[in-house]
């Protein structure tokens, strides 16, 4: 496993890179992300601001303020969901990285479940 991991968008117009492993590792359940994901829940860990390298795409990132303060990223060719974070608070220097972009093999130390009681009635995974 490197220290450094690569990912990119579904159209690869944004690449970038990872310094530092990803933490606090949650599969989220919420409503937010299952709409901006198309998805039962969506998986993110969390890097310092400094440690998101882009590499290509600035241009192609784009943003939506799911809630105020919060910021979700995607690539506007693809619609590929790739970071949210937010613009205040204590974690504000950190970005929640969408661990599907990633193109390099991470296995997390831990990772958890949350916003379980939104979970989809229509996803067959048992929690
Ligand atoms: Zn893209
Ligand atoms: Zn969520």
């Amino acid at each position: 496993m490197n220290d450094v991991l690569a990912g990119s968008c579904l159209c690869g117009a944004v690449g970038f890179e990872l310094l530092s492993l990803p933490k606090a590792v949650a599969h989220c359940h919420c409503r937010q992300c299952q709409k901006g994901h198309g998805a039962a829940f969506a998986s993110y860990g969390s890097v310092p601001r400094s440690d998101l390298r882009l590499l290509r795409g600035l241009e192609s990132l784009t943003g939506y303020a799911s809630s105020p303060g919060v910021l979700r990223q995607f690539c506007a060719a693809c619609g590929a969901s790739l970071f949210w974070s937010r613009s205040a608070g204590e974690h504000a220097d950190w970005v929640s990285v969408a661990l599907s972009a990633l193109d390099d093999a991470f296995v997390p130390g831990k990772q958890q479940h949350i916003y379980v009681e939104s979970r989809a009635p229509w996803c067959g995974v048992g929690l």
